[in-house]
């Protein structure tokens, strides 16, 4: 057993296209001991194809927690090991965050070797502003839980970023549309980097129903962005809505929205709609 504690490298590997891979990548998966990836049939041909040949080791989120302690023991022990995924970043709603955090706290360095990922990839070509965002990675499948999970983030001012997969990218766009809006600007990012890459900036309500209407454009992977809230609903945030609510208690809608517009400087006609939406729920 070696004295020298080794190395995680974390690799970003290409998202579509096979050539969006770095040299460094490259040399640093062909000089590990061993490279772990999220699934070894579906990271075997890019490996092939980069003439790389190292012992490769599953690591998926049904085995994160076995496989960390063992691969722990193999770094401990002086392996150097590459962690890639099937797509981009790895931890990046990808499989390995249990690893890092095992690493960091055992004094295991944890390389990283940048490259492709589809949120960053999607949000440079936006159009929408990126100097701020909020990755939500993927929405719950269940409906409810879904809307839920979006009607938290309609007053988020600044740009927002999801994943979906084709199976639900319809009625996903379409509850977006039901809780933003239709009119908010929006991004659909299709097969980046790939043959059918797709990058349509439009209103919620228009991609719902381009996406309706033409099947083609739900097949693949997405990456959907939505603009942030404009300013004046930002302004009136949840502290807001819950002064309403107590005021409701006591007030009717009129005087509710009238007394909140004193306190909070917001403007009345806006807090009496807020107030009638509230009262309505
Ligand atoms: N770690 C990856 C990354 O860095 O982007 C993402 C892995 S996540 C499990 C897979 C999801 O990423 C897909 O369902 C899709 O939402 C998005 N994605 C991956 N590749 C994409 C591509 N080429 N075009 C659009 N979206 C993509």
């Amino acid at each position: 057993m070696s004295n020298t504690v080794g190395t995680l490298y974390v690799v970003a590997t290409p998202i579509g296209h096979r050539d969006d891979i770095t040299r460094r990548a490259v040399d640093t998966l062909r000089s590990v001991d061993r490279i772990l990836a999220e699934d070894t049939r579906h990271s075997g041909p890019l490996l092939r194809q980069l003439g790389i040949q190292r012992p490769l080791l599953a690591l998926h989120e049904h085995n994160e927690d076995a496989a960390t302690a063992r691969v722990l023991g193999m770094l401990q022990a002086g392996e150097s090991l590459a962690l890639i995924s099937d797509a981009g970043t790895p931890l990046l709603s990808d499989p390995g965050f249990p690893l890092v955090r095992a690493c960091r706290e055992h004094g295991i360095a944890v390389v990283p070797i940048p490259g492709p990922s589809a949120l960053i990839a999607a949000l440079s070509v936006s159009g929408l502003p990126i100097d701020r965002f909020r990755y939500e990675g993927f929405l719950p499948r269940r409906r409810q839980a879904r809307l839920a999970a979006l009607e938290a983030l309609r007053r988020e001012p600044v740009t927002l970023a999801f994943y979906e997969s084709s199976h639900r990218v319809a009625e996903t766009l379409a509850d977006m549309a039901a809780v933003f809006g239709g009119a908010r600007r929006a991004v659909l990012a299709r097969e980046l980097t790939k043959r059918h890459e797709t990058i349509a900036a439009r209103p919620l309500g228009e991609l719902v129903d381009w996406v309706a209407a033409d099947a083609n454009q739900r097949k693949g992977e997405f990456v959907l962005l939505v603009g942030g809230a404009p300013a004046g609903d930002a302004a009136l945030d949840i502290a807001g809505d819950e002064l309403l609510r107590a005021l409701l208690d006591e007030l009717p809608v009129r005087q509710a929205a009238a007394l909140a517009a004193r306190i909070t400087g917001a403007k009345r006609n806006r807090l009496y709609r807020r107030a009638l939406e509230i009262a309505g729920d």
